[in-house]
């Protein structure tokens, strides 16, 4: 579902991903997990086309996000193919970006209707069965400022769901959230991870959470994965030095 190849992001001199391959699977839920500064976000910037690669070649479903195909040949792709390649990727923020002069419903209606084409009632119906799913279907007409950041990021969830896609790119989502507000977000992303088959990419540091929902853990340092296993081994029994330091220092 997602393939860097050989990938080479820098920002002038700074190289922050150093011919970088990792492949998540369909349907997998993968937890990028390392320094701060090592590169993670770059990555997901990157999926988002919010960033260009230097380097290399990152595929989505089967297609280059970089290059498109034309007459059996691959081109630079336009802005239509980087359109289409974004509706399949749906992200969630450390900051919630809720449009905050719209309720609840409108949202997470305004990208399926304007993005999708979907009818007004139809988009209206879903929301709601999103936001009854992430616990807030009382809220329907509230507006993001009457909400606790906690309600806030579950909108936000529900509205990156709303555009069905392939794949969903998690950034530190519950890291701009009160303590008590954390529990009830990471449940709906357990839900997600155990009840769909949406692939997911989730950089984090609840390392609890990356233990109970991962199928696989990324541990990342200067640009490169320098270990890539199992939960169940990446935090018991490491086989790197760099992360048993990380995990120590962190847990
Ligand atoms: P992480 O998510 O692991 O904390 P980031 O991907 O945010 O790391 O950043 C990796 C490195 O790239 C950092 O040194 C950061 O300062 C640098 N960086 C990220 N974005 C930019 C940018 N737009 N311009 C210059 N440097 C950047």
């Amino acid at each position: 579902m997602i393939r860097f190849d050989r990938v080479v992001k820098k920002f002038g001199d700074h190289v922050v991903l150093r011919e970088l391959d990792f492949t998540v699977k369909p349907g997998e839920f993968v937890t990028l997990i390392g320094p701060s500064g090592s590169g993670k976000t770059t990555i997901l910037r990157l999926l988002m086309t919010l960033e260009r690669v230097n380097e290399g070649t990152i595929e989505v479903c089967g297609e280059y996000l970089s290059h498109m195909e034309r007459g059996g040949k691959l081109v630079p792709a336009d802005e239509k193919h980087l359109r289409r390649m974004r509706k399949r990727i749906g992200m969630v923020f450390q900051q919630f970006n809720l449009f905050p002069n719209m309720s609840v419903l409108q949202n997470i209606t305004e990208a399926p209707i304007r993005a999708l084409g979907m009818s007004k009632a139809e988009a209206g119906e879903r929301a709601r069965d999103l936001l009854d799913k992430v616990g807030l279907g009382d809220k329907v007409d509230a507006h993001p400022m009457q909400l606790s950041g906690g309600q806030q990021q579950r909108v936000a969830i529900a509205r990156a769901l709303a555009m069905e896609p392939d794949v969903m790119l998690l950034d530190e989502v519950t890291s701009a959230l009160d303590p008590e507000l954390v529990a009830g977000v990471l449940k709906v992303l357990r839900d997600i991870a155990e009840k769909t088959d949406i692939t997911c990419l989730c950089v984090t540091h609840e390392m609890q959470f990356a233990k109970d929902v991962s199928d696989r853990v990324m541990m990342f340092d200067q640009g490169q994965v320098i270990e890539d296993a199992p939960p169940e081994k990446l935090f018991t029994s490491p086989e790197h030095e760099r992360t048993r330091e990380f995990l120590h220092a962190v847990i």
